[in-house]
């Protein structure tokens, strides 16, 4: 299909693009990598009349290292985020889970501030991102703002950001024992179910667990009752059985589709659970 007629425009700073935005009045939309937004717009399901391109901002672009603390622009790619020294060093759940999106076309052209903003339920990221409690810097014309990730999913493709601001970066504290497991859909590679876990360790006993799922409901969250049953424990096959298998108790409309039944579904966030905590544990 054909997208509808749009204008080009490409911003070379935040402040130009939100400028760009203000600008076009309600059609203005941001483009990053297009990997979303590219096909919605063909099946005219988008039909911005005005695209700003903020593929080439500097600010966006970049990983760093700061007070303790690892910082991703938004604009960064997945195939960079994979393919970090850094990240792989420090925090290498955020790297394992980039370089399981889709293919290396997506991950070529995609970016991290895109996937968050769109929000798809069965995207990776968000769930490694609520697991990290990573905040999201964001900016509009009144200024910056952070946002912790376990509030800035909302619902189906509904995130804590309005229509004229801009995520810039994302920043989190590096963890050792975290893993992402997930059930992929074998030809998009997107979530049928995704779990990541970030896990406090002392010896063998868990001092805190953090656990993001995505794929089984409208949005990304945290999975409280297992981060409760796992926090404080020691963490055995029988511990880590017992939290896996009330993983599914609190999720309330779980997706259902031509993949998967909710069933189903209910079944694989108790199988990934248990996978993605084993690997966090052990590591
Ligand atoms: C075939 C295929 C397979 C895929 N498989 C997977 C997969 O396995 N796992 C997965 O997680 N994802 C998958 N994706 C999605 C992919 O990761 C996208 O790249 C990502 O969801 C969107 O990033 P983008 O940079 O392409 O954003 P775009 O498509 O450019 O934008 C998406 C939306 O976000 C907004 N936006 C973009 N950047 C910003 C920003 N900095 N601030 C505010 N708003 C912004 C845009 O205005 C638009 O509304 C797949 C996509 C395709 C086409």
């Amino acid at each position: 299909m054909i997208p509808q007629e749009f204008q080009y425009r490409r911003a070379t700073s935040i402040d130009e693009a939100i400028s760009l935005l203000k600008e076009s009045g309600d059609e203005g939309k941001f483009l990053a990598g297009g990997h979303s937004l590219v096909p919605l717009m063909k099946l005219r399901l988008s039909e911005p009349g005005v695209l700003i391109d903020i593929s080439r901002i500097p600010q966006l672009s970049g990983i760093t290292e700061k007070d303790g603390t690892i910082q991703i622009g938004a604009g960064v790619t997945h195939a960079e985020v994979a393919s970090s020294d850094l990240v792989r060093r420090l925090c290498p759940v955020v790297s394992e889970c980039a370089a399981e999106i889709g293919d290396p076309q997506v991950r070529n052209r995609g970016t991290l501030g895109g996937s968050l903003a769109h929000a798809d339920p069965a995207a990776d990221y968000p769930a490694v991102m609520v697991a990290l409690n990573a905040e999201v810097h964001i900016k509009g014309p009144g200024g910056w703002r952070a946002v912790k990730s376990g509030d800035f999913f909302q619902d189906l493709f509904t995130v804590d950001l309005a229509e004229d601001e801009i995520i810039a970066a994302v920043q989190f504290r590096p963890a050792r024992n975290a893993a992402y497991a997930k059930l992929h859909q074998r030809a998009s590679h997107y979530a049928l179910v995704g779990v990541a876990a970030v896990l406090e360790m002392e010896g063998r006993t868990c001092r805190s667990a953090s656990i993001g799922i995505t794929g089984a409901t409208g949005h990304a969250q945290h999975l409280a009752n297992v981060e409760s049953a796992l926090s404080g424990k020691e963490l055995t096959p029988e511990t880590i059985a017992a939290a896996a298998r009330i993983a599914a108790d609190d999720l309330e409309e779980v997706n259902v589709d031509l993949h998967a039944s909710e069933e189903y579904r209910r079944d694989m966030v108790r199988v990934f659970t248990k996978r993605a905590v084993e690997q966090a544990a052990s590591r």
